[in-house]
């Protein structure tokens, strides 16, 4: 039986309106092992396209293509996968070697394919690679290789899977005469160990040392004549490997390990291309974790600050509507009153026998107490202001300058307000003659040890609308407060009584009337009661401390959303800049791909080749993306810390693995369409690629 028949073999190009290109018309010729075959013709004949027809490269003929007696096609995909990669070696003109992979990595590949053991690789690769004179070049990338040596590589890389057949086409097209003879020995000595040989030649020489000459003319074969002269050189094989022992493990198919590898191979030889990627890709990253960072930061900070002003069993009305922070509207008695009977029913009626009892009823038991809010400097900074003098220290010629500050926020103890809110250890809360600031505060009027401060004597002069004094008065600072939101601000803390008292002396000002009002109840339940009863009141509202967190919330909603979009957008982004950049990459190696196939690879092969590329890009912008973050988050809780004297970003280990996931995502996606079409190109087209 011969290795090889072609009987009534057609082959139609199909051009565009439907023409047809008739490139091999009813070619029949059979091939026996051993034979060394030169398949000549002028350019455009049709030799090319034969060759891709024997190598199950091209489905598209009409005839009979027998392989060892059965007809390649009643083939099935699997078989002629397998056909091209055990029983077909491939030479080309051009080499084609896959440049970014090592010389031992060009021969082994095809065992990769069928998943043959690494160790078993390179024992055949570096035999073979010896055999062909290349010892000293297995390490060498192919651009580190003379032409002669790259088709050496390339024919060890043929005769890797130890293929009955060898086709070359034009292998000694790119090479000078001296090689041009290496070559050719080489091919010979293939032939002489029992393969067939077929290869395309233009060179008369090459075609004369050859067992066989197969003219084509225009698609047709012209002549076929053997070589009288032809003598086989009879030494023992010198090709043929050895070691085939493994049959079982050609039966694999390319392992995840070694997609893996050749991905990882690639990425390195375009390391730049695929670094800036995954900068691009890393800043959607960067910007949706320090999106939640700051997110979860703002949200604990507000409510830690909520929760260090509030008390459960205080219930706090403001005057809604006009009563803004800058200029709350005041309770008369007549008001306060109202509403006291207005609770108490509404606690009656739900079955809650708390009294809400005023100081005009009960002048020892009362329970609820005024309070005085307002932002006072805004829109007049000079409407409180504290001065204070530091001590002498006795030296001569020391000057003492009296340090003036502006307060933001002027705020009357509220009965939440317990020791525990002073930072300092000295102190107490303030009474008569006494205020407390905020740290803030105390820092604008120099005091940098907060403790120096406590129980020494400042000028407060208030000129607001509401409060006026006639003349600045010495207070003693009692204590410093840092319990609530406003501790980064310019506060002073009052007694109420003692402010009513001190502004009571002034005929021309208004008599100080409550801004808030905090009734003191005994239960939860009984403080929830009244803030239902609060809310179901268009006229009444609840804290300033309360508006403000709920200003602050809406805040950050908005910056939050706005932050969402921008995420969003960006992530789109990067998954188009991944898609075009792995379509680029597709489009670079398309007769890598070509090669490949020629190899045996499957569609599936090439699929996963690239998408455990487009996997290993998300992973990379990952960590991309959270180095990156890690060094800006750093830098940004430093800035924080020394201007607001706390950080708004707060990273939680699970943003780090939405990144990667989300990363990984994307740039799987975005390699699907790239991959599929890797793994659809036709590899006659794809060698025939420049
Ligand atoms: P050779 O290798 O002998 O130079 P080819 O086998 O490459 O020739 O090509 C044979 C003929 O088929 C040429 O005329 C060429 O133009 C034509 N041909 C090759 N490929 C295609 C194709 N994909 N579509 C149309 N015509 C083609
Ligand atoms: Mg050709």
């Amino acid at each position: 039986m011969k290795v090889l028949e072609l009987k009534n073999i057609y082959k139609d190009y199909k051009l565009e309106n439907k023409e047809k290109f008739t490139a091999l018309e009813d070619i029949n010729i059979s091939f026996d092992k051993g034979e060394l075959v030169s398949i000549v013709g002028e350019s455009g004949s049709g030799k090319s396209t034969l060759m891709n027809l024997i190598g199950g490269l091209d489905s598209d003929y009409t005839g009979e293509l027998k392989i060892s007696g059965s007809d390649l096609k009643n083939f099935k995909q699997k078989e002629l996968d397998d056909y091209r990669k055990k029983k077909i070696g491939f030479v080309f003109q051009s080499f084609n070697l896959i440049p970014h992979l090592s010389v031992l990595d060009n021969v082994t590949i095809g065992l990769t394919l069928s998943n043959v053991k690494e160790s078993i690789k390179t024992k055949k690769a570096t035999e073979l690679l010896e055999k062909l004179g290349l010892k000293d070049q297995i390490k060498k990338k192919p651009t580190q290789l003379s032409g002669g040596q790259k088709q050496r590589v390339a024919i060890a890389r043929a005769l890797i899977n130890d293929p009955d057949i060898i086709l070359a086409d034009e292998p000694t097209g790119a090479l000078d005469s001296t090689t041009t003879e290496q070559i050719l020995e080489i091919l010979k000595e293939i032939a002489d160990d029992g393969k067939l040989v077929i290869m395309v030649t233009h060179s008369e020489k090459v075609a004369k040392i050859s067992s066989r000459v197969v003219e084509i003319s225009d698609g047709k074969i012209i002549s076929d004549s053997l070589n009288p002269d032809y003598k086989k050189i009879e030494k023992e094989k010198h090709l043929a490997l050895d070691n085939v022992e493994d049959k079982k493990a050609k039966e694999g198919h390319l392992s995840l390990f070694s997609a893996f590898k050749l991905s990882l191979h690639n990425m390195w030889a375009s390391k730049i291309k695929n670094f800036l990627m995954a900068l691009g890709v890393s800043i959607s990253l960067i910007s949706m974790i320090l999106m939640l960072s700051f997110g979860a930061g703002l949200t604990s900070y507000i409510s830690d600050q909520a929760a260090s002003f509030s008390d459960p069993k205080i219930a706090t009305i403001t005057k809604a509507g006009g009563g803004s922070i800058t200029n709350p509207k005041t309770f008369t008695e007549e008001e306060i009153d109202k509403i006291a009977d207005d609770i108490n029913i509404y606690l009656d009626n739900k079955g809650n026998d708390f009294k809400v009892v005023t100081k005009a009823e009960d002048e020892y038991d009362y329970n609820l107490k005024y309070g005085f809010n307002t932002l006072a400097g805004i829109g007049d900074a000079s409407a409180v202001k504290i001065t204070y003098t530091p001590e002498s220290t006795g030296e001569e010629g020391e000057e003492i300058k009296p340090i003036t500050s502006g307060v933001f926020y002027v705020y009357t103890t509220p009965p939440s307000y317990t020791e525990k809110n002073l930072i300092t250890k000295n102190g107490h809360l303030c009474g008569r003659g006494e205020i407390m600031l905020s740290s803030a505060a105390s820092k604008a009027l120099n005091i940098d040890n907060l403790e120096d401060i406590v129980g020494k004597q400042v000028e407060i002069d208030i000129k607001h609308q509401n409060i006026n004094l006639p003349a600045p008065l010495t207070v003693t600072i009692s204590s410093i407060v840092d319990a609530s939101m406003f501790s980064n601000m310019l506060v002073m803390y009052i007694d109420y009584d003692y402010l009513k008292e001190i502004t009571a002396n002034n005929a021309d000002a208004p008599t100080l009337a409550p801004t808030t009002l905090y009734i003191l109840t005994d239960d939860i339940k009984t403080t929830n009661l009244i803030n239902d009863f609060i809310a179901s009141r268009p006229d009444l509202s609840d804290s300033l401390e309360d508006k403000l967190v709920r200003m602050f919330d809406e805040m950050l909603d908005t910056f939050s959303t706005a932050l969402a979009v921008i995420a969003g957008i960006s992530l789109v982004v990067a998954l188009i800049m991944i898609l075009v950049v792995l379509y680029m990459s597709v489009s670079e190696r398309t007769r890598e791909i070509g090669v490949l196939k020629s190899i045996g690879a499957r569609k599936r092969d090439i699929k996963q080749i690239f998408s455990t590329e487009s996997f290993l890009v998300g992973v990379l912008s990952g960590i991309t993306g959270i180095i990156f973050t890690l060094i800006i988050g750093g830098i940004l809780t430093i800035v924080f810390n020394s201007i607001l004297g706390f950080s708004p970003l707060c990273m939680k280990w699970y943003y780090f693995l939405e990144a990667i996931l989300i990363s990984v995502i994307i740039s799987v996606l975005a390699g699907l369409y790239p991959s599929a079409k890797a793994a659809r190109l036709d590899p006659v087209e794809s060698l025939r690629h420049e």
